[in-house]
């Protein structure tokens, strides 16, 4: 596999990739790289956002730049404001070491007069959306005639988005001799209309999908009932305290609704739509990057300019119509070689529709429960241990208090004082869930997964989960190559923190068993048994013992939710709810 140093890349440029820490060129980086530096050719690259593709093309742009010269070179076209502004900073940083290297980025929403500025100060690169660069065109404040490369970002995007006529205005104004690089999600027939009327004799690139085969998301979906979905998608939350998160809407009105409906709560998220203005969408995507927001609830177009790498969950409020839009949107998490968790919450009429995504993404989608409230309680008390246990106090900041702290507790016994710690922070969650009813649509149990005697499916406990690095996905792997059991024949596996429980027929639970009882998961000898039968639907699982919860460190400081009616709350992460609301538009 080739490096950054093997491409004839400048040195500026490699010197800025090693001080980026990039080491390795991504797939479509591999293949396209070389290529631009060599070949004064046209090119489509078909790539989703997330595979690195704006390197690909940026990388080449840069070295063929001349910052001698004070015009405009290239020209970097792309459907949203969000993206533009992440080029624009995405290539700053590869240029940063090219002195008089120029970069604007001009795109709707702002006022126009400091984008004139930007664009007369002589930048080499102008990274723009098609309309505020027409605006511009008119206005003669730029000019194309230099023009040496058009990179059309996200092409099938701005077709969708309805740039058709603008797109075709701008390239008719821009040199015959330039090179045109198109990256694409998908080649529509919009995309290659586009292409043969304005490029010549070009080459592709194409990219696995990452997105759509990646092996690194978990695949969950959760069955409910319509009227229990906003119940449901609060369950999910609960039971995810360090997630980080996008929750997508099929319409804007959902998309504020569940939002508020969210924020009233206490939880901190944000709505993102097109009918919010650009600055209250910067301001929400500012405050999702600094991590002061938990998720963002957001519908499919305004989601398009989020570049975060370390998305936890995508949680599906609504399955999208089209299941490659599904792909898009699992494909925010699980970037950058990271896992992620892809969650869709479907009625008992839409597992049809998650069988056809199934096929288009080609991996098996986990039928999951919808937790119960002692399993939220036992994941949130996990999570606040794990909290206390990472906690690294400042030192001034014990030496100033710890007589004081010592004196008060000098006479509490340990576990009581751990135990009035615990219950402090818990008890919203504790009374929340007291009385919490199962969400799980009935009509599964009724057609057989594990009942209470004669049900033909056998739930299984296996004393192997999170802990173990274990996802669904993996344990049906395990499953799979250790015994010669189809997947098909298991069923609603939960993986938990040190254990995980799945379904099988009545008739394999026995050999099984027998296959894979003393085999090794990494280093654990594995054990099965028949799991209890507390409720149809089989032992919900235990957490035996202590683990190191999921999501990591503490992102949001305590369990600092107040749940509905019971307000007041505490915000230990000092965040608080008003500023939350601040941003509704
Ligand atoms: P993109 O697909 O262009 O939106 O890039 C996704 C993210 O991956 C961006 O944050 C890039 O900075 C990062 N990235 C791109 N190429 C590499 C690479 N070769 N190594 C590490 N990170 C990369």
């Amino acid at each position: 596999m080739n490096s950054f140093s093997s491409f004839s890349l400048r040195e500026e440029i490699l010197q800025a990739l090693t001080d980026l820490g990039f080491e390795t060129p991504t797939p479509i980086q591999q293949k396209v790289i070389p290529y631009l530096l060599s070949e004064p050719k046209d090119i489509i690259g078909l790539a989703q956002t997330g595979t690195g593709k704006t390197a690909a093309y940026g990388l080449p742009l840069l070295h063929h730049t001349d910052t001698s010269v004070k015009t405009v070179q290239c020209l970097v076209l792309s459907p949203t404001r969000e993206l533009c502004m992440q080029i624009q900073t995405e290539m700053q940083k590869y240029g940063d070491q090219m002195r008089g290297l120029r970069i604007a980025a001009v795109y709707g929403g702002v006022p126009i007069t400091g984008q004139i500025r930007d664009v007369r100060a002589n930048p080499q690169v102008i990274v723009a959306t098609p309309g505020r660069l027409i605006d511009l065109l008119e206005r003669k404040a730029i000019s194309l005639e230099n023009l040496q490369y058009v990179v059309l970002d996200e092409a099938d995007e701005m077709l969708n988005m309805g740039f058709r006529e603008d797109i075709e205005l701008i390239l008719k104004n821009t040199p015959a001799e330039k090179r045109t690089w198109l990256f694409s999600a998908t080649m529509s027939n919009d995309v290659r209309s586009i292409a043969k009327r304005f490029m010549k004799d070009w080459q592709e690139f194409a990219v696995a999908a990452a997105n759509v085969t990646n092996e690194n998301i978990d695949h969950q979906y959760f069955v409910a009932n319509h009227h229990n979905r906003f119940e449901t998608l609060r369950r999910l939350l609960d039971f995810a305290p360090g997630i980080y998160g996008i929750i997508f809407t099929r319409t804007k009105q959902d998309c504020q609704e569940v939002s508020e409906k969210l924020m009233k709560m206490g939880y901190h998220v944000s709505p993102l739509h097109g009918d919010m203005d650009q600055k209250m969408r910067s301001k929400v995507m500012e405050r999702f990057k600094s991590k002061q927001l938990q998720a963002i609830v957001a519908t499919d177009v305004a989601a398009r300019g989020i570049d975060v790498n370390d998305i936890t969950h995508v949680i599906n409020y609504e399955l999208p119509d089209d299941p490659e839009v599904y792909t898009h949107r699992s494909g925010r998490t699980a970037r950058a070689g990271k896992s992620g968790i892809c969650m869709s919450i479907v009625s008992p009429k839409q597992i049809s529709n998650i069988r056809q995504i199934e096929r288009l993404v080609k991996q098996k989608f986990h039928k999951t429960d919808i937790p119960d409230g002692a399993e939220v309680v036992r994941k949130r008390l996990f999570f606040y241990m794990q909290q206390i246990a990472d906690a690294e106090p400042k030192d001034e900041f014990a030496k100033l208090y710890f007589d004081s702290m010592h004196e008060q507790f000098a006479n509490v016994d340990k576990d009581e004082l751990i135990r009035k710690l615990i219950w402090l922070q818990l008890k919203d969650t504790i009374d929340a869930y007291s009385d919490s009813e199962d969400l799980n649509a009935g009509f599964e149990r009724k057609s057989g997964a594990a009942g209470a005697s004669g049900s033909r499916y056998t739930r299984l406990f296996i004393n192997i989960g999170e802990k173990d690095g274990l996802n669904a996905q993996r344990l049906l792997q395990f499953i799979t190559e250790s015994t010669d059991v189809e997947p098909n024949m298991v069923d609603r596996i939960t993986v938990r923190d040190l254990s995980s429980f799945f379904n099988v027929p009545t008739e394999a639970a026995e050999y099984i068993k027998e296959h894979l009882s003393n085999k090794k998961y990494k280093t654990r000898k594995v054990r099965l048994e028949e799991a209890e039968q507390s409720r149809p639907g089989g032992d919900r699982g235990g957490d035996r013992g202590y683990s190191k919860p999921q999501g990591g460190g503490a992102r949001f400081g305590g369990d600092n939710r107040s749940f509905g009616k019971k307000s007041g709350g505490s915000y230990g992460g000092g965040r608080g709810r008003d500023r939350d609301r601040g941003d509704r538009s």
